[in-house]
């Protein structure tokens, strides 16, 4: 037998990520690869960290992405201010607030868990009885965007607590980086990961962070060493730091960075102020469909984000069966609910590049259709003309 080369289809991307690329983003990638330690690589390197500055709002100079995909971001902010026997107040509201726990209890840390439900936003009310029952806590560690649920985390006022009580902030802004306001000076943000194939437009297998200078001096006065070589940014910091001279610490994915740089140019010309009202402004849309249609958001309102819409599957209907229609008829790809909201939920992404008219109103049709066929008590064939009166009206 031989294998040929692969050819995917093309479909359109509207899950938990990857979200559809910029195909800016994938032309960019197939340029002459160079050598990491080049001169003009390394200008390259300048400017994908000054773009991110932009991306996150901030001045801190160790600013940069780590060489894995989201998971590795995260990993790098516990390996590295996280010590041994260090207590660590993670507030969980969905799946990847357990994956924070995980990471705490890996690097010797004591993880303090303050769980609100599922499809909520943490409550800052019970962040803050955490904060006074465990005075010796040292970080704060919560999601801003949950991408397993669809809710957003009010980060300038739970960081304001951490603060108060003299303790760090880590934050997951995976899913919020580009598509939802993230303000880290403004929000004082000690440590932040996102991911690239989110609402960045970029492929995935890469993870923008960035480091205040109160973190780093932790990371920088650890009285151990960073039990990961890979990810301790005292090491790494050699190879992006500083401008000019840099010191070989790993290759970095030069190709991926050609495309987290024009994902970043993309969004430099479009704005961040234009792409979160085009997210608003999509979401809105997509949501008068699913509504018209019958379907229930899980989220309220008030924390419910525009990149993200988790909706309950109706009854009677088999999610799987609906998932895997919509792959084969329309080549439209939506998310299946995670952990305890599986086989209950459908979550919808509009993210980056995805997140336009075209989709909206495809994904809403092809529902339309798909649930209509499974004999689904919703109501037919108003989806789409509901979404249009809201795409057409004025910004
Ligand atoms: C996707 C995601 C991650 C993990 O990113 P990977 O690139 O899959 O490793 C972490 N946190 C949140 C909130 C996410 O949505």
């Amino acid at each position: 037998m031989t294998i040929k080369s692969f050819h995917p289809p093309q479909r359109t991307l509207m899950g938990p990520g990857p979200s559809d690329v910029n195909p800016r983003v994938l032309e960019a990638m197939s340029r002459p690869t160079i050598g990491h330690l080049d001169p003009v690589f390394v200008g390259m390197m300048d400017e994908v960290k000054t773009l991110l500055k932009y991306a996150f709002q901030t001045k801190n100079e160790l600013t940069m992405p780590v060489s894995a995909p989201g998971s590795a971001g995260m990993e790098t902010c516990f390996a590295n201010l996280v010590e041994l026997g260090d207590k660590v107040i993670v507030c969980q509201n969905g799946v990847f607030g357990g994956r924070m726990k995980e990471n705490v209890e890996r690097c010797g840390g004591i993880a303090v868990m303050v769980e609100d439900a599922w499809g909520e936003a943490v409550n800052p009310q019970k962040l803050e009885e955490a904060l006074q029952a465990n005075s010796d806590a040292k970080i704060v560690a919560f999601v801003h965007a949950e991408t397993s649920t669809g809710a957003q985390s009010d980060v300038k006022i739970l960081v304001e607590m951490a603060h108060k009580h003299d303790c760090l902030t880590i934050v997951d802004a995976v899913t919020s980086l580009g598509g939802t306001p993230v303000r880290v000076d403004e929000w004082q943000i000690d440590a932040i990961y996102s991911g690239t194939q989110k609402c960045l437009s970029c492929t995935p297998g890469l993870s923008p962070v960035s480091f205040s200078e109160r973190a780093l001096d932790k990371v920088r006065n650890r009285s151990s060493k960073v039990q990961s070589w890979f990810l301790d940014l005292n090491l790494v910091m050699g190879y992006w730091g500083g401008e000019g001279k840099r010191a070989y610490h790993h290759t970095a994915p030069i190709n991926a960075l050609y495309g987290l740089h024009e994902s970043l140019v993309i969004l430099q010309e479009e704005g961040l102020d234009n792409a979160w009202a085009r997210h608003a402004k999509h979401h809105q849309a997509l949501r008068a469909g699913l509504e018209a249609m019958g379907l229930s958001f899980i989220v309220d309102e008030a924390s419910r984000l525009p990149q993200l819409n988790a909706v309950s599957i109706p009854e009677g209907i088999d999610d799987a069966t609906v998932r895997a229609t919509l792959l084969r008829d329309y080549s439209l790809e939506i998310g299946a609910g995670l952990g305890v909201m599986a086989g209950k939920v459908w979550r919808i992404g509009l993210m980056g590049y995805a997140c336009n008219a075209r989709n909206v109103l495809t994904c809403l049709g092809a529902l339309d259709d798909v649930l209509s066929r499974h004999n689904a008590a919703i109501e037919r064939g108003v989806a789409v003309a509901s979404a249009q009166t809201v795409l057409a009206a004025k910004a």
